[in-house]
C-alpha cells in the first residue's frame, strides 16, 4: 500500500511578554495531503472549547430581511425550472423543495431548501431532514443526466450560516452538475487514477485500511460510510466521510444516504457541544461513467468569525496561496469525536 502521511515540523523562537520576555519556542507543522500532495499548515492551539456564541442576538442582527425560502415567499419569489426539464417547475420530497439557483455556478445549479423552518439549530437536524435533502438532490442529478449526457461532474454542497459564506439563514443545499470539475475534484480524480496505476489498488480503500490500522484518525463506521479526521485539515475541524465502492453520487443507494445522514447527525452533535456553529460541506462525485478509481467522499469543515472584531477565518493564506491552516491536530479532533460514534 502506498499511503504516505508526510509532515515536517519547524521551529520559531520569540521572546514572550507573558513570561517576562523569556524565550519561547513555537512549533509549526506542514502536512502533505496523501492524495493530492497539497500542503496545509497545522497550528495546534491549546483551546479545548471555543467561546459560546449568542445565536439569538446573532440572528436578530442579521435576520431582518425577507427570506425567499420561507414557505410564504418561496412560491412567489423563487424561480422555477422549465416544464420540459422538471414537471411543475420544482421538485419536492417531504419538506424539501429543489429549485433553480439564480447564480449559475455551473451548467446545472440548484438549491434544495431543506425545511419549512427558517432557522434550524445545528443539533436539531434529524435523519429525515438530511435523508430527504440528499436523496432528492440525487433525484435531481439523475434527471440532469437524462437530459444532458455531456454533464459528468457532480457535487452537493452546503454553507451553513453566514460565517461559512451562506447568504440565506434558511437551511439549503447547493447541487452542482457540469462538464468541468472544480480544482479539488480534478486533483482528487487524477490522484485516484495515479494511485491505482502505481499501486494497483483503490486509494480510498487503502486509506481506510491504513487509518483503521493506525487508529489515530479513524472515527468510526456507519453502514457503508467510514468517518475519518482528515490528515491534512482544511480548517479548524475537518471531517471526512468515505462511501465504500461508490464512484458517483448517482450510484449511492438509499441506505448509503441514510448511513451518511446518521453520521452527519453525530458530527453535528459534536459541533454543538464544542461550540462550532457553522460549517461548509461538500459531497464529491467522481467522473460519471469513467473508471472506479474514485470513491464518493464528503468533507465537513467548521467555520467561524474570529474575535474580537469578527474577522473572517479565511485570509490571504487560503485565498491567494491556496493553502489552508488547521488550528487543531486531526488526532485530537478524532479523540474528541470518537465518543459520538
Ligand atoms: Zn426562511
Amino acid at each position: 500500500m502506498g499511503i504516505k502521511f508526510k509532515k515536517r515540523l519547524q521551529e520559531a523562537k520569540i521572546l514572550d511578554p507573558k513570561r517576562g520576555y523569556g524565550e519561547k519556542v513555537l512549533i509549526m507543522e506542514t502536512r502533505w495531503d496523501p492524495l493530492t500532495n497539497r500542503t496545509v499548515r497545522v497550528l495546534d492551539l491549546p483551546i479545548k472549547r471555543l467561546d459560546k456564541l449568542d445565536m439569538e442576538e446573532f440572528l436578530k442582527r442579521v435576520g431582518d430581511v425577507r427570506c425567499p425560502f420561507c414557505p410564504d415567499s418561496l412560491e412567489e419569489l423563487t424561480p422555477k425550472f422549465t416544464e420540459g426539464f422538471i414537471k411543475g417547475g420544482r421538485l419536492r420530497f417531504g419538506e424539501v423543495c429543489v429549485l433553480p439557483n439564480r447564480l449559475p455556478f455551473d451548467k446545472f445549479c440548484a438549491v434544495a431548501v431543506l425545511t419549512k423552518r427558517h432557522f434550524v439549530p445545528i443539533a436539531d437536524f434529524t435523519e429525515e431532514i438530511l435523508f430527504n435533502g440528499f436523496s432528492i438532490s440525487q433525484v435531481f442529478l439523475r434527471r440532469v443526466l437524462e437530459v444532458d449526457s455531456t454533464v459528468r461532474f457532480f457535487s452537493i454542497n452546503w454553507n451553513y450560516l453566514p460565517m461559512s459564506g451562506g447568504s440565506v439563514i434558511h437551511p439549503h443545499l447547493q447541487i452542482l452538475g457540469g462538464e468541468l470539475p472544480t480544482n479539488h475534484q480534478r486533483e482528487m480524480i487524477q490522484g485516484g487514477r495515479d494511485y491505482r496505476q502505481r499501486w494497483g489498488e483503490n486509494y480510498w480503500n487503502s486509506l481506510i485500511l491504513t487509518e483503521k490500522e493506525l487508529g489515530e484518525r479513524y472515527i468510526g463506521t456507519i453502514g457503508n460510510t467510514v468517518w475519518l479526521a482528515s490528515y491534512a485539515p482544511r480548517g479548524f475541524g475537518d471531517i471526512m466521510a468515505v462511501f465504500r465502492e461508490r464512484s458517483s453520487i448517482i450510484d449511492l443507494s438509499d441506505q448509503d444516504i441514510r448511513d451518511f445522514s446518521q453520521g452527519l447527525i453525530k458530527v453535528f452533535h459534536y459541533f454543538h457541544n464544542f461550540n462550532h456553529y457553522s460549517f461548509n460541506l461538500t459531497l464529491y462525485s467522481g467522473e460519471y461513467g469513467a473508471d472506479d478509481s474514485f470513491w464518493v467522499n464528503a468533507r465537513v469543515v467548521t467555520r467561524r468569525l474570529l474575535p474580537p472584531v469578527e474577522a473572517s477565518d479565511v485570509n490571504y493564506f487560503e485565498k491567494l496561496h491556496g493553502e489552508s491552516i488547521g488550528y487543531k491536530k486531526p488526532e485530537r479532533l478524532c479523540e474528541e469525536m470518537k465518543g459520538y460514534f
